[in-house]
């Protein structure tokens, strides 16, 4: 659950991630410590490109290829926060993206499926994630707003792109009691929707604005 991170980085890295956690996430009111240790563990930088290091730790999202964008630390912290995780659940995640925030869920849970739709993003990431040692998560290059059948239900669904309506198969491939974080909104901008399924039912609560890039497929946008 904890693979070694050796190599990771200099005693400057490690620091520039212990001043992200203190003034990006506990002074915006991330409490959760297994969240904040998971973000004060996870080498940022090694998922962006290697001319992008020094800027791997600021208060913003970062170009990944493909048209598409790390998320700023923040909104990476809110979206786990907001998943509830105690340890152990089985995750869905929608955007695998650089493999930043999979590596961050990776921290708490060896259940966890991951779904990019860019095969060259989903190249670099599993590289990224196995040059870490994380080898516990199982990825997929497709349409994720269609969610993971065979693998279904799941206990925590994580969408990291912004979804014109709330994915209803995804909302169907959760476990009763089961959380969806998904940014829902138009193609600029979005409110990050948590929606908890409480007798078969949506109980949705919203938490911030935030701007993502389009989920792009059947139950999301139809143009990229
Ligand atoms: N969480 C990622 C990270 O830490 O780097 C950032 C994700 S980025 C903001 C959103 C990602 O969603 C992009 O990589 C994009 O290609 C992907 N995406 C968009 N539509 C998708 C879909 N239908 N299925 C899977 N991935 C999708």
């Amino acid at each position: 659950m904890s693979p070694g991170l050796s190599g990771d980085g200099t005693a400057e890295r490690a620091a520039a991630r212990g001043e992200m956690v203190q003034h990006q996430l506990e002074e915006r009111g991330i409490d959760d410590p297994k969240v904040l240790a998971a973000m004060a563990k996870v080498p940022r930088h090694r998922f962006v490109d290697h001319a992008l290091w020094t800027r791997a730790y600021g208060d913003h999202a970062l170009p990944i290829g493909a048209g598409q964008t790390i998320s700023q630390p923040f909104m990476v912290a809110i979206m786990t926060e907001a998943l509830e995780l105690s340890g152990g659940e089985k995750i869905l995640e929608i955007g695998t993206g650089s493999g930043y925030q999979t590596a961050v869920l990776a921290e708490f849970t060896p259940r966890l499926f991951s779904i990019e739709r860019s095969p060259e993003l989903a190249r670099a990431a599993a590289k990224a994630l196995a040059d870490l040692g994380y080898s516990n998560v199982i990825l997929k290059t497709g349409d994720g707003s269609l969610g993971w059948r065979e693998h279904a239900p799941f206990d925590r669904i994580l969408v990291t792109a912004g979804a014109p309506d709330v994915p209803v198969t995804l909302f169907e491939q959760l476990v009763e009691g089961g959380r969806l974080v998904v940014p829902v909104g138009d193609r600029e901008v979005q409110k990050l929707d948590v929606i908890v399924k409480r007798d078969g039912k949506p109980k949705m609560q919203q938490l911030v604005d935030c701007a993502f890039v389009p989920l792009v497929g059947e139950e999301g946008w139809r143009k990229g």
